[in-house]
């Protein structure tokens, strides 16, 4: 199998999330979520935690310094030497040029970034049914991926909550910031020959299917 470092581009409420964990499944490669990495740290109530939780709930970015500080800490870790994917990170052109240094310290390069291009009017319908398990982090959807029982997390059982920044005003602010700062990433990864555009559904399977087809096509899956 192909060691794969993937970098999973797209707009809040997009999908990304639900098609990392499904790719890490499939390829067996490590999620790197900076958000999930800002949670932990918020419940966790250590400095970075305080510091990120007021950019969060304001539904801006962490400063770029930090976020890539952080992300630098968790690639240096050993699971990610057999392949990761980077969900929410980049988020800017400065982080994206600090990853190319980051992976060149590390001896690593990007694969792929796949970028899931989601019409506006379909992410709000997305993000408004949104809930995350406050104790492992994992993604559901009222319509399109309900748990087993309501309100609880079918992987560990933890509680199921709507995070603060998926409230209506801040989500609109979260999708300025994405076209205003993330989507220039698409030109930068076009450029450099690495860039996947996967369509938001590719059938009715689910995101485990969708993604087997993706990891084939591209040559990463080996079963
Ligand atoms: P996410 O779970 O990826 O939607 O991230 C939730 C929030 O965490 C974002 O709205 C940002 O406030 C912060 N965040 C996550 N990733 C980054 C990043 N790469 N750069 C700056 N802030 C980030």
């Amino acid at each position: 199998m192909k060691k794969a470092n993937l970098i999973m581009l797209g707009a809040p409420g997009s999908g990304k999330g639900t098609r990392a964990v499904a790719l890490c499944e499939i390829l067996g490669i490590v999620q790197v979520s900076t958000g999930d990495l800002f949670r932990n740290n918020i419940k966790g109530g250590t400095e970075l935690g305080r510091l990120a939780k007021s950019y969060i709930n304001r539904g801006e970015l962490v400063p770029d310094d930090v976020t890539a500080a952080m992300v630098k800490d968790r690639l240096s870790k050993p699971d990610t030497a057999g392949g990761f994917i980077l969900d929410g990170f980049p988020r800017t052109l400065a982080q994206a040029r600090a990853l190319d240094e980051i992976l060149g310290e590390l001896g690593g390069e990007i694969s792929y970034a796949l970028y899931l291009d989601v019409p506006d009017g379909e992410i709000v319908r997305r993000i408004s049914g949104r809930m995350i398990c406050s104790e492992c982090q994992a993604p559901y959807h009222r319509e399109f991926n309900p748990p087993k029982s309501e309100g609880v997390c079918d992987k560990c059982g933890g509680k199921l909550f709507t995070r603060e920044d998926d409230m209506p005003e801040t989500v609109q602010k979260r999708l300025e910031v994405f076209r205003s700062t993330t989507l220039p990433l698409v030109d930068f990864y076009k450029a450099k020959g690495v860039l996947v555009e996967i369509p938001p559904e590719l059938s009715d399977r689910g995101a485990v299917a969708d993604m087997r087809e993706v990891a084939e096509k591209l040559g990463l899956c080996a079963r």
